[in-house]
């Protein structure tokens, strides 16, 4: 941080407000002075999502994630501070100091990617626009109805058959050769020679939520093989991490909240042209928890469109149960066999795609009428069967209450005793890891923090609230403590940075207090203190009491530590240790608080 001005977060500050912001993400309910909302980084049914106007601090009571407004754009974006500052930067209209130092190489290589790959876009649509209607490709185009508008919004292009074109143009444009390789369109042949990765192919550019261009799928014309090859993995495109179409979706899916998941780009284009504009694609054929997160930012439901080919397959059912574990709502639309979203919208048109979507089923209903047709559900063994596979579906619904019904009605359907299926429930293996999972994002991170902040003790926890709510109490908490007498990190973050405020400010600018401090953590404490009502009484004792309560914890550890030192002094007979160590006992016991 430190490295954008103070004046100019200030600047940026000022002429935004935190309640216009959020509300952009997540519908905010007027509630007294502030406003309130179903937090959006995590699951809940009773809103304990704060926004205070006043103070231009948002505060979630239930995962303990707050701060100011950069704050909540790093989090609900998922980008970093400085991104957060530029991009409300752009929305206010005040411009950012030019600034470069060693640790921006990493973004400046982040950055020409994306600017490389919005260049190859402009090439390849283009080319597409330019190569006449009797080309392969436009006849391609209208073969798949794709009208203009939508090739135009989906940024649709053709890459030729030369080995070169856009290696050529690209250097011809002063693009090094190094940057075109980053961004991956260019591949390494023999000889230290390089060549286009994409050749005669429809070139769909895939953006990610921010419409930045992170790689591009491209598909043949014919049925020669492979039928789609995709960007490798670049500095700005990892394979699991992004949802096909979700830039142009986002809205639209917040607004009806749902997503309709369907199988590849010309699915998306096709719903999106048809005015079914809350789908998305999965970018490969199995969903990754990262990609389930990111659409739980818009949403807690969808809808997955299968081709009918592949709907009754049980083993791409099992990759829904993610979807549980991260407590989201998942259906499941089936269309008219020989079908995928794109022809059939094509033949049958929105109001009959619109009644599938309608008629879609839950996990559960879907995946138990599938295995009563697999198996023969009247014997014995083939109950047990199919209750074994639906009860590691139902072993991952985090909801108890869902659950429990879950378990009632498969007993009701396979009429067996309801005791033995939650018998047999006890025997599925593997619990749920919910936020366990390595990389966890922020749902891990923030229980942490809200883990953090109970460990703290209340001596700390009042005194950091009074220093944060009268500049006076931080004059007289810093005449008698050093920031490393607090002995919560956390704590003793937040002091040295009201330690270090001007003597002059009579009144603590909190955000400027909250853009002082780097770590997560202590930004979430002091977001929960501001918006936390609490009338402390009395507040010049309870400021000196705290002093002294913190005082004599810090000595009685002191004076632990040095019997601990003196007991191993005694016994490895270290008599000049143990004289020093008995006086330096005394004159602290002596020395008073
Ligand atoms: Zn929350």
């Amino acid at each position: 941080m430190g490295k954008i001005p103070e004046n100019i977060l200030n600047e940026i500050q000022d002429k935004c407000d935190i309640v216009e912001i959020i509300s952009s993400y997540v519908s905010l309910k007027p509630s007294g002075r502030n406003f309130k909302a179903c937090c959006p980084f995590h699951h809940e049914k009773t809103p304990s999502f704060v926004v205070s106007p006043d103070k231009q601090i948002y505060h979630c009571f239930g995962c303990n994630s707050g701060g100011n407004v950069f704050n909540f754009l790093k989090e609900y974006e998922k980008i970093d501070f400085i991104d957060a500052v530029k991009m409300l930067a752009e929305q206010t209209g005040v411009k950012l100091p030019e600034y470069r130092s060693h640790d921006d190489q990493d973004a400046s290589v982040t950055s020409t990617v994306y600017s490389v790959n919005d260049i190859a876009a402009n090439y390849y649509s283009g080319f597409l626009e330019k190569s006449g209607l009797s080309s392969e490709s436009n006849r391609y185009m209208t073969k798949r109805g794709l009208d203009g508008p939508i090739i135009k919004k989906f940024r649709i292009g053709y890459a030729d058959s030369s080995w070169r074109a856009m290696l050529d143009y690209l250097s011809a444009r002063g693009i090094k050769q190094d940057a075109i390789l980053n961004a991956g369109l260019i591949i390494k042949g023999k000889e230290n020679s390089y060549y286009d990765l994409f050749r005669n192919r429809i070139i769909f550019p895939i953006f990610d939520a921010r419409n930045r261009i992170i790689g591009f799928g491209a598909r043949v014309m014919d049925d020669s093989l492979p039928k789609y090859i995709n960007s490798p993995e670049t500095a700005v495109y990892k394979k699991g991490q992004h949802l096909y179409g979700l830039n142009f979706a986002k809205a639209d899916i917040k607004e009806k909240n749902f997503a309709i998941i369907t199988e590849g780009y010309l699915d998306v284009i096709t719903c999106h042209q048809y005015g079914v504009t809350n789908a998305i694609a999965s970018l490969g054929t199995a969903l990754t928890a990262e990609q389930i997160r990111l659409l739980k930012r818009y949403t807690h439901n969808v809808v997955i469109l299968y081709d009918a080919d592949q709907a009754g397959e049980t083993a791409s059912l099992r990759g829904l149960d993610l979807f549980l574990e991260e407590d989201m709502n998942v259906k499941i639309a089936t269309l008219e066999k020989g079908h995928d979203p794109d022809s059939f919208l094509r033949k049958f048109g929105k109001e009959n795609f619109d009644e599938a979507i309608k008629k879609s089923k839950s996990l559960f209903t879907y995946k138990l009428d599938i295995l009563k047709d697999k198996f023969n559900s009247t014997e014995p063994e083939s109950k047990a069967e199919t209750i074994k596979e639906m009860l590691s579906t139902i072993n991952r619904v985090r909801n108890a209450i869902i659950k429990a019904e879950y378990i009632k009605l498969l007993a009701q359907e396979l009429s067996v005793k309801e005791d033995a299926v939650w018998e047999e429930l006890k025997k599925v293996k593997g619990t749920p890891r919910h936020s366990l999972r390595s990389g966890a994002g922020q749902a891990g991170c923030l229980e942490h923090g809200a883990k953090k902040f109970i460990e703290i003790s209340p001596a700390e926890k009042i005194l950091a609230r009074l220093m944060i709510e009268d500049v006076n109490v931080i004059k007289i908490v810093r005449d008698e403590l050093k920031p490393s007498d607090f002995k919560n990190k956390d704590i003793r973050n937040i002091a040295e940075a009201l330690f270090s405020i001007d003597n002059e400010d009579s009144l603590i600018d909190i955000n400027k207090l909250i853009n002082s401090i780097e770590d997560k953590v202590p930004q979430n404490i002091i977001s929960f203190i501001v918006n936390e009502e609490v009338d402390i009484k009395d507040k010049e004792r309870n400021v000196s009491d705290c002093i002294i309560t913190i005082k004599k914890e810090n000595r009685n550890k002191l004076l632990k530590d040095i019997q601990n030192r003196l007991h191993v002094a005694q016994k490895s007979g270290y008599e000049e240790e143990e004289k020093r160590l008995v006086e330096e006992f005394n004159q602290l016991m002596k020395r008073g608080l």
